[in-house]
């Protein structure tokens, strides 16, 4: 199955005269793969990623899901993907059941159509006994599970996040964890970006390690690790790119 479901070319952002945040990224996704872009602080994740999910516009380069051009073609793009970004929305005010069913709206999905979908996704994060509460009162591990059900609102088929366990303490990591694994399983195609070492070497099939807006490397970590001659990642990390990953 080598079917493509992200492909960016040559991707630059410039934000402003001097900074390139992103420096000529190409990256190829495969359709049900786990990838993981792993980079410390300002390497560029979040950029690269919020290109894909057109939040960042691109100074250069171009980007294409399942083969259509996400500019030209930005509905197909927005339909199939679904993202969990780095900073928790703020919807105070609303129960955790209704702002799922704000998102389902926006794909156009009516309430009769999603209500299954909401409630298999509420079980499956946990939330299904805290649905009626209001996002201010919940934790925030569970305001982070929550984030990550409103990605899969719309069943995308490819979903985006962006440091899914920032913050979040060890348990609760570890039910993410699994969680993820179970809808890798389903078929979806994951890319996360983190900088924890050991999220990405339980979870991601392929990890491609980005420095300074550019990506260094890309390989399964035990290739990483063989090409290296390393046997922890970290060290991988270390040797590619001159900086510790929580640097
Ligand atoms: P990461 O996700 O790997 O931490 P980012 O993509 O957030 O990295 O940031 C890459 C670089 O771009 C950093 O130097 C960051 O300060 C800069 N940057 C990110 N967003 C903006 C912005 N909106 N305006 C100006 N600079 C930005």
């Amino acid at each position: 199955m080598n079917e493509i479901a992200i492909y960016i070319n040559n991707l630059h952002k410039k934000y402003d005269q001097t900074v390139y945040a992103v420096q000529g990224i190409d990256l190829s996704i495969r359709k049900g793969e786990f990838y993981g872009l792993l980079g410390p602080n300002g390497a560029g994740k979040s950029t690269t990623i919020n290109a894909i999910t057109s939040l960042v516009r691109p100074t250069e380069g171009n980007i294409k899901v399942f083969d259509r051009d996400i500019v030209s073609d930005f509905r197909y793009a927005r339909s199939k993907i679904g993202i969990s970004p780095q900073e928790i929305s703020n919807d105070w005010f609303f129960p955790v059941e209704q702002l799922l069913y704000f998102q389902a709206g926006f794909y156009g999905i009516t309430k009769k159509d999603a209500k299954e979908r909401i409630d298999f996704i509420l079980h499956k994060v946990g939330l299904y006994n805290h649905k009626d509460k209001k996002m201010r009162q919940l934790s925030g591990g569970m305001k982070r599970r929550l984030q990550i059900a409103r990605a899969l609102a719309h069943n995308p088929e490819i979903l985006i996040l962006d440091e899914p366990t920032a913050g979040v303490d060890v348990a609760l990591r570890h039910d993410l964890w699994n969680f993820l694994q179970e809808l890798h399983k389903e078929g979806k195609t994951i890319l996360l970006t983190t900088h924890y070492i050991d999220e990405a070497e339980l979870l991601c099939e392929r990890v491609g390690i980005i420095n300074n807006g550019k990506l260094v490397a890309e390989d399964t970590v035990s290739n990483l690790k063989a090409s290296t001659n390393k046997s922890k990642l970290e060290d991988v990390f270390l040797e590619l790119t001159g900086r510790k990953l929580d640097d």
